[in-house]
């Protein structure tokens, strides 16, 4: 799994921090999001996942292609997900 935020659509809501407290952090001066772990271990799949469904300007990219749980072989990076404007 592969994470990604947009610094620049994030509004500061916290709610990925509140799932995600191991792989998503505030930044203290303007509250923006903060990659805290790019690549997170399958213990934080699920919450990552979930502050991704529930980030209120779809500010987080969970990349999952070529991602088996095996001894991490691959670091495929071909085209990935685009999120187009959804709002919440
Ligand atoms: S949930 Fe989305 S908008 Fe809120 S802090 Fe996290 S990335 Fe930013």
């Amino acid at each position: 799994m592969r994470v990604r935020v947009d610094e620049a659509r994030c509004c500061g809501a916290g709610q990925c921090v509140l799932l995600a407290p191991e792989v998503f952090d505030q930044r203290d001066a303007d509250g923006v999001v903060a990659l805290l772990t790019p690549e997170p271990a399958p213990p934080h799949h699920r919450a990552a996942r979930e502050a991704a469904a529930v980030c209120p300007t779809s500010a987080i990219t969970v990349d999952e292609s070529g991602d088996t749980g095996g001894d991490g072989a691959g670091d495929g990076n071909r085209g990935g997900n685009r999120d187009d404007g959804q709002d919440g």
